[in-house]
């Protein structure tokens, strides 16, 4: 894939870049190796004090950042000035918080016959980030405020959709005051990953994609006995039950299906719904998902914007005519927008089977699978029946219903009554395969650190 910006929204390539050769790539891993040797010795004020800096010029640029997204993946403006101001937040959270997450682990050292006893948490060195094109500014915070904030260095393998994204966030940890090379952009395709992966002073990888890169790059991980941390995708379920207040279902499930044009790895995209309020559910829920403004995503009144790739756009396409084929029926939407760029309608499709390709793959775009469900019991077989396990969500007033949600949703997250989000104070990850590792709160930061156990007699 050729490392380029192309304006979604128009189709025209506006920028193109050359990748790092073999050499370059040598070279900047070299650098991080030796940025870390002192990096890792500053202190945790001084890491927070630069990182407040950069959340500082996040907040400072924000208009100009928000721009370079919408250009390049096609988020709507005002959804990326959102993600810009959220990777502040997560900045800061990380500058006031690492220190305390990061302490020593005490245990009682009479029950190990020691003086002493504790666990001290190290950074391990320069950690490859592969990273995607739909959150491009969070996505890249969400691991790199924490890992700096360790005493990691970072070296980002952006998607190659997003270059211009990529550099600036370069220039945000280089301006805030970060040491040059403790948190370096290399400009490379997915083809330079077992070079980086396998030279020995890169320590460990985290890569937010699709499950085939997971899978990928997890076993060059496994070969070269690395540790490794994977946000893949999700085919999220949003159960909504009779007690339900299903206006507001309906309304936070157009929201969780389409925001960032239907691309999100946690958008809700099954929708079960208990036979009862289906009815009334359908009809509200086609009636908002109707009623988006699809159109160009500088403009700050569109809701959808178009897709990131023109192969996005077929993927979903071909799902749907799949679907069609085989006796699905769409509700609403089920085409593309006339003209020029990536447009697809928001679009409601129901009537699908396990022979679909819908039923077992995930969607990425502004399409909800609606499944009618007769019991409790048929909505959790429903929902874990597929081979991703990111977020969940569940709709009901009734106590049992909720803690039979909690208990049995195999997902790495259950939002009841709400949309799956990602906050920095809470874990975020998958099971099955969406991935493992966690990032986010205490356990992100922990996750590309030597847990070194000490102890002292
Ligand atoms: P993708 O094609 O897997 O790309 C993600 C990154 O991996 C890009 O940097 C890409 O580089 C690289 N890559 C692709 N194939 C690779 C390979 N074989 N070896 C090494 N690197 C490889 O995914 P995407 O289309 O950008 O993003 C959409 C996917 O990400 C969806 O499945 C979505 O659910 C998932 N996602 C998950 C999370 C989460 O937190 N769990 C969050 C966001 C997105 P190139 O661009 O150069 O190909």
């Amino acid at each position: 894939m050729a490392i380029a910006t192309i304006n979604p929204a128009t189709g025209q390539t506006v920028d193109t870049f050359k990748a790092f050769a073999p050499a370059e790539i040598d070279a900047r891993i070299a650098r991080a190796a030796e940025a870390f040797t002192e990096y890792r010795r500053t202190t945790f004020a001084q890491r927070a004090e630069w990182m407040r800096a950069a959340a500082g010029k996040v907040d400072a640029a924000s208009d100009e950042i928000a721009k370079i997204m919408t250009l390049e993946m096609g988020k709507p403006i005002k959804q990326a000035a959102a993600e810009a101001a959220k990777c502040a937040a997560a900045m800061r959270f990380y500058a006031d918080n690492a220190e305390k997450f990061l302490a020593d682990t005490q245990f009682d050292p009479q029950s190990v016959s020691a003086g002493k006893a504790y666990i001290r948490w190290q950074p391990i060195g320069p950690v490859l980030a592969i990273m995607p094109w739909n959150f491009p500014f969070w996505q890249v915070v969400r691991f790199a405020a924490p890992a700096l904030m360790a005493g990691n260095v970072c070296l980002l393998k952006h998607a190659s959709n997003v270059p211009k994204t990529a550099l600036r966030l370069q220039d945000v940890f280089l301006d805030a005051g970060f040491p040059p090379d403790a948190f370096q952009t290399l400009l490379v395709g997915s083809d330079a990953i077992e070079q980086i992966l396998t030279d020995a002073r890169v320590v460990a990888v985290t890569l937010t994609g699709s499950e085939a890169a997971g899978r990928s790059v997890a076993a060059i991980a496994g070969r070269e006995i690395k540790k490794s941390v994977l946000e893949l995708g999700g085919s999220d379920p949003f159960i909504v039950m009779p007690s339900a207040d299903l206006a507001k279902a309906a309304e936070v499930a157009t929201t969780a299906r389409c925001q960032n044009n239907g691309q999100s790895c946690i958008a809700a995209k099954r929708f079960i719904v208990h036979a009862e309020v289906m009815a009334q559910f359908q009809d509200l829920f086609v009636e908002n998902m109707s009623a988006l403004r699809v159109g160009d995503p500088a403009d700050d009144r569109t809701d959808v914007g178009p897709l990131a790739t023109e192969q996005g756009r077929r993927d979903i396409e071909e799902q749907i005519e799949d679907a069609v084929g085989k006796g699905a029926t769409v509700l609403c939407g089920g085409k593309r927008a006339d003209g020029a760029g990536w447009f697809y309608h928001p679009t409601v499709i129901t009537g699908i089977t396990r022979e679909m390709r819908m039923y077992g793959e995930e969607v990425f775009g502004p399409v909800a699978q609606l499944y009618p469900v007769a019991d409790i019991e048929e909505a959790i077989r429903l929902a874990n029946d597929t081979s991703f396990g990111l977020g969940s969500n569940a709709w009901t007033g009734d106590p049992g219903e909720q803690r039979r949600f909690i208990s049995e949703l195999d997902a790495g997250q259950v939002f009841v009554n709400g949309m799956t989000t990602s906050y920095p104070a809470l874990p975020f990850g998958g099971v099955k395969s969406s991935g493992y590792g966690r990032e986010l709160a205490d356990l992100g930061i922990r996750e590309f650190c030597n847990a070194k156990t000490v102890w002292i007699g």
